[in-house]
């Protein structure tokens, strides 16, 4: 016999824990779907730098207490280009603010979603892996598989939050992928120098590399290489690494003293279209994945569940799913979602190439937007709270 819910989110990471933490005490019956068996346990070495509006909606769901101690404040975005002039300060106290932003471990952010949930009653269903998706006229049947057996559960409302890892082939929803031939090396350094609460990013032909502040003296690096590059410095003893960092990032926060956890992901730019099926909807990294250049990707998929948890809430359980719910959602999405996409993919294309023309283009964008604190101000509140910002 199979199960019925309200809501069954598929995807219990840190986008499918908020959808369902926006839904505690709403009286619907939410099921939570999650492939792996064991909670995130520190595995991934990835830093995810929140924006305010990211900080305000985990605030009102009752994560932020949890995770603030492990948050390192932003006060100051320094963005150079290398071996070209143009650079941009970004302030807090210019923007009225005492922070930027936040940043957070990945294993921290969803320990501290997976204990919201407990503590508000919502069960994530572990070691649960979906492996159909059946929309239909009534409801969504999803079926999957536990310890070995299959299960369907029937749901009014199918909510995909997989991170776009499984679910590929959902019946007339398909995915535009384009690789960007860029990977991603993740890792955790300490400097000689504190950070002061500056993230860095310098733009390098070769692509951007980010060091986001961390604790007292560290950063989290997000370094933008060729895929053979990556694998490459994975590989490097420590040393090496650390000089190689140097030599690419310059002296501002003086050497590098140590690494810890690296790790590579490849880049692409995926969106699912449409992100809506009879009474399914898809959300985070499954409607969508960024290059993190821009630090933008949780941030949206953490809008998407807040959106969606608020649009679930004004409709009456037996219209969940249906058209017009739908519909609302995605006119409520596509603003945001369509600028942080476009925001994201225009900063990899303008400052990831060697055109010698473009490079002055960029050194007088960077230098006009340093002089012009309404444009600065514009900036940082379209990346805090996106399209409404
Ligand atoms: C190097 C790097 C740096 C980044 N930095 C930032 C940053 O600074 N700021 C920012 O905002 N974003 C950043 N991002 C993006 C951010 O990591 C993602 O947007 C975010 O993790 C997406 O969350 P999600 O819940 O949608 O997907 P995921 O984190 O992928 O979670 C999906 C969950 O679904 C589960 N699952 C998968 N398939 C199934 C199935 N069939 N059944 C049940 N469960 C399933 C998985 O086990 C997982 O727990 C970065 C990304 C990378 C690669």
């Amino acid at each position: 016999m199979s199960e019925t819910a309200d809501v069954l989110v598929v995807g219990g990471g840190p986008v499918g824990g908020t959808l369902a933490l926006g839904l505690a005490g709403s009286g619907l019956r939410v099921q939570v779907l999650e492939a792996r068996s064991q909670p995130e346990t520190g595995a991934d070495p990835r830093a995810i730098a929140l924006s305010e509006g990211s900080r305000i909606i985990l605030q009102r769901l009752g994560v932020w207490e949890n995770l603030a101690p492990h948050a390192t404040a932003i006060r100051t975005i320094h963005i150079t280009q290398k071996k070209r002039f143009g650079r941009t300060v970004l302030r807090s106290e210019e923007m009225g603010r005492t922070e930027l932003g936040y940043v957070v471990g990945f294993a921290e952010l969803a320990a501290s979603i997976d204990a919201r949930l407990q503590a508000v009653g919502i069960e994530v269903m572990r070691g649960a892996q979906a492996n159909s998706l059946q929309p239909g006229n009534d409801g969504c049947r999803v079926g999957y598989e536990k310890n070995g057996s299959e299960h369907t559960v029937e749901a009014s409302l199918a909510v995909v939050a997989d991170g776009g890892r499984s679910l590929d082939s959902v019946p007339g929803l398909s995915r535009n992928i384009r690789e960007y031939g860029q990977s991603a090396v993740v890792a955790m350094v300490q400097a000689e120098q504190a950070h002061g609460g500056v993230a860095y990013e310098r733009f390098t032909s070769n692509g951007p590399v980010a060091l986001l502040p961390w604790g007292v003296r560290g950063f989290a690096l997000v370094w933008t290489v060729a895929p053979e590059a990556a694998e490459r410095l994975v590989a490097l003893n420590e040393t090496d690494f650390l000089q190689e960092l140097h030599a690419h990032f310059g002296d501002r926060v003086g050497h590098f003293t140590s690494v810890s956890g690296r790790a590579a992901y490849p880049l692409k730019l995926a969106r699912m279209q449409p992100n809506t099926a009879p009474h399914l909807a898809v959300i985070g990294n499954a409607a969508q994945t960024l290059h993190p250049v821009a630090g933008q990707g949780f941030n949206l998929g953490l809008r998407d569940a807040w959106e969606l948890a608020n649009v679930i809430r004004s409709y009456s359980p037996q219209e969940l799913g249906g058209d017009k719910m739908l519909a609302e959602y995605v006119a409520t999405r596509r603003p945001d979602t369509e600028g942080g996409m476009f925001f994201t993919d225009f900063l990899v294309r303008t400052f990831s190439n060697d055109w010698p023309a473009l490079g002055h283009v960029r050194g007088a964008a960077l230098a006009a937007l340093d002089l012009c604190n309404p444009a600065r101000q514009f900036v940082v509140r379209k990346m805090s709270l996106g399209a409404k910002g």
